[in-house]
């Protein structure tokens, strides 16, 4: 039976004085409850290793409640967690530059604690398990799980903002943390923004491009996708429930007077926009003095990372505005401002969000917002609950959701006062026509809902194993190749170069053969019966310079020229091709280089080509998809095909490629079984050719990006794998 890991920093447990365990219901825990889910949890239990003083009775009794720890040192801690995760990520995830700190020292931990966990993790699971990774302490955690031998579901969930690149590439180990990232077949996201910006993070800093919903990478796609976390609908409807309610909910009204009551209720983090909140409440109450003694705004702010700094100072900061409003606006017996520093049960807030008249929500930045969801969410119509209106940042992710809330601009301190005076004279029937457009969606998409949407769509990716590539079919091509060469009859090759014999990068100049691959191709072309050709798109003096072997045929420019096997010079495929086209398209490619910082032109003896490797990847891009339409009218009456291959645009002679080469040359050879293998658009020609039914023609894709005529796929390492064994069979694999 197939399991599923949840992995996330702290875990749903609290640790008893006499070192038993009980299992705590935190959002996710709930989230994963309500939906039916049974899952092992992986975590760090919240005391360092030199507290613990039984290790083994503390995993016995962790393992009771279905808990791997992952046990780390004070140390790791503190460079992990308080540095670098939380004083560095943090911010940058929250657009706080001005607030991040950036100290060497910190990163060492992170990988540190990233690596514990994983080891933890892959200590607990087994093939066909799903690991579904929270937050942004294990941003590393997804490509250390991949890099192993098991076949595993990997999936991570942002549970925070992710910021434009331009923030984001602040963080000097942004490659490591994307790629860390790119080991999950699913990432998730709040809000489709975050999802854009992280596909810009991915373009700009690894130059890896993306569609919507996915990346396609060689191995495997990573999916991409938006699931905007719920609350605990259930744990709120419970609450509401419950015998005491009634109580509480009397007891708040008789300590309210008849006085409005506007509710905050947020982990005290600057983030979270206190300050600016107070700013707006001192000018609402500045500029309503008829309004003062009948309004009381409650400000819950749950401690958070007391041990910070700067969430000491931002404490002082709070409690010191708080006193100067109550001083200014307050009377004999009454305080405006009320500020509760500490946590508040889920009962008793859910009873707070049913009396409340409005909930202010103004984060400067946040993931989601859980608080926004749950006062809309307590306020039951007929149950007791008062009618209440939301104030909610346009800057939290709920927002996006909650559009019947008064959206308001926390840094627009006059906006927001004036947001607080129009709830404050809000109709009880225009707060109940609000809330009801928002609370049917709430309860719809609750935390279990969440949860469950979001593992099955992890379910649905396809598990891949290291060997998923060897296709199955291989070894029996491999069977046919060497039984018809057996038989006298003669068999063909057709490789392309770079991206399908030898990685692609971003400098062709640096893609020169591994020393493996000459040897390899020389031995196979000295087999009897085997026909092989190199037909690539790199200039001829570059083949032969890298493939000295005459028993090798190089096609050169994507079909132009070819070096047959043991002929001594080169010669055009097609004799003599017409390039008068070149002077009408030229002055549309030159525009584009001046218009395209970083793009540049390649001319060959049949073909332009633009490049625009070096530009703005998106606007690179862009420029390309302009140029390729004005090409289509440019071109339409001229003997050339153009083709858009990767960071390029490519105008060539019509009858120059590749596929026209392999056309002629299967036609020479007659090969009983040929195969073609290529990563490019322009290996397409090879894939669609129109061959007579009893040639036996297997074309090959090697990776998972672009539509394909090849009938299978695989990658580089796959097809060396074909190529290896084909040699082993043939030559037994020696010079
Ligand atoms: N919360 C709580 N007690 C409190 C204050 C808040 O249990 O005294 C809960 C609240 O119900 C909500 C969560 O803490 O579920 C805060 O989540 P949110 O998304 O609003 O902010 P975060 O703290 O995750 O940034």
């Amino acid at each position: 039976m197939n399991r599923t890991l949840l992995v996330s920093n702290r875990l749903p447990i609290r640790i008893e004085e006499d070192g038993s365990t009980v299992r705590t219901t935190g959002g996710l825990a709930s989230a994963l409850a309500g939906a039916g889910i049974d899952a092992q949890w992986v975590g760090w239990p919240g005391i360092p290793a030199e507290e613990v003083t039984d290790e083994a009775k503390l995993r016995a009794s962790l393992a009771e409640v279905d808990v791997a720890p992952v046990i780390l040192d004070e140390e790791t801690i503190d460079g992990y967690y308080h540095g670098y995760a939380n004083s560095t990520v943090w911010p940058i995830l929250h657009y706080m530059l001005e607030r991040a700190r950036f100290d060497p020292a910190w990163y060492p931990f992170y990988r540190r604690a990233n690596e514990a966990f994983a080891e933890t993790v892959l200590a607990e699971v087994e093939n066909g398990d799903s690991v579904w990774i929270h937050d942004y302490h294990l941003f590393l955690l997804p490509e250390l799980l991949r890099q192993s031998d098991k076949q595993l579901r990997i999936a991570f969930f942002l549970h925070t903002p992710f910021p434009s690149s331009e923030i984001f590439r602040a963080l000097p180990e942004r490659h490591a943390i994307l790629r860390g990232l790119l080991g999950c077949d699913l990432i998730g996201f709040h809000t489709y923004n975050y999802l854009r910006h992280f596909r810009s993070a991915i373009l700009r800093v690894l130059g890896v491009e993306s569609e919507v919903e996915s990346i396609r990478r060689e191995q495997r796609d990573v999916s991409l996708g938006v699931y905007p976390i719920g609350h605990d609908a259930k744990g709120f409807g419970e609450a509401l429930q419950s015998a005491s309610i009634h109580e509480t909910l009397e007891k708040h009204q008789q300590e309210l007077a008849g006085k409005q009551l506007f509710l905050s209720v947020e982990r005290l983090d600057y983030t979270k926009g206190i300050p600016q909140k107070l700013e707006a409440i001192r000018l609402f109450l500045s500029e309503h003095p008829e309004e003062r003694s009948r309004v009381v705004f409650v400000i819950i702010a749950v401690p958070s990372r007391g041990d910070v700094d700067e969430y000491r100072q931002l404490t002082e900061d709070v409690q010191r505005e708080v006193g100067a409003i109550n001083g200014a606006y307050g009377g004999v017996g009454h305080a405006p401002v009320q500020f509760l520093h500490r946590s508040f049960p889920q009962p008793e807030l859910a009873a707070l969000y049913a009396l409340a008249d409005a909930c202010l929500v103004t984060p400067l930045v946040d993931g989601m917002n859980l608080v926004a969801k749950e006062f809309i969410d307590c306020k039951h119509e007929g149950e007791g609950a008062r009618p209440g209106v939301l104030v909610l940042s346009e800057f939290a992710g709920a927002a996006q959701e909650l559009s019947h809330a008064l959206l308001v601009n926390p840094y627009d301190v006059v906006e927001t006062a004036r947001a607080l005076k129009e709830a404050f004279v809000m109709s009880a029937d225009e707060k109940w026509e609000r809330t009801r457009a928002m609370r049917a969606r709430l309860q719809r998409t609750d935390s279990a809902a969440w949860a469950t949407t979001f593992l099955g769509d992890l379910k649905r990716q396809p598990l891949i194993s290291e060997d998923a590539n060897d296709s199955p079919q291989f070894p029996r091509l491999t069977d046919r190749f060497t039984s018809i060469i057996a038989s006298r009859k003669p068999t063909a090759l057709f490789l392309d170069y770079d991206g399908t014999l030898r990685e692609f990068v971003a400098k062709p100049e640096d893609a020169v053969p591994d020393p493996d691959l000459c040897p390899l191709l020389t031995r196979l072309s000295s087999v009897p019966y085997l026909h092989i050709a190199l037909v690539s798109g790199r200039p001829l003096d570059f083949l032969e310079a890298h493939f000295p072997e005459k028993h090798i045929t190089l096609v050169a420019e994507h079909g132009y020229r070819w070096r047959r096997a043991d002929a001594d010079g080169w010669d055009l495929v097609h004799g003599h091709i017409d390039t008068d086209w070149k002077d009408e398209v030229m002055p549309l490619l030159e525009q584009s280089v001046d218009l395209t910082p970083g793009s540049h032109l390649e001319e060959k003896q049949s073909s332009i080509v633009w490049h625009y490797r070096r530009a703005d990847p998106e606007f690179g891009l862009w420029r390309a998809h302009g140029l390729l339409s004005e090409l289509t009218d440019v071109t339409a009456s001229l003997p050339v095909a153009v083709h858009h291959g990767k960071k390029i645009v490519e105008v060539a002679s019509q009858l120059v490629n590749k596929g026209q080469a392999v056309k002629a040359l299967l036609n020479d050879w007659a090969p009983a079984i040929a195969l073609a293998a290529g990563d490019d658009q322009t290996d397409e020609t090879m894939f669609a050719l129109d061959l007579p039914e009893h040639v036996e023609y297997v074309t090959v894709k090697v990776g998972t990006d672009l539509a394909t005529h090849a009938d299978r796929r695989t990658d580089i390492n796959g097809l060396r794998r074909f190529l290896v064994g084909l040699d082993e069979r043939l030559t037994g694999g020696k010079d």
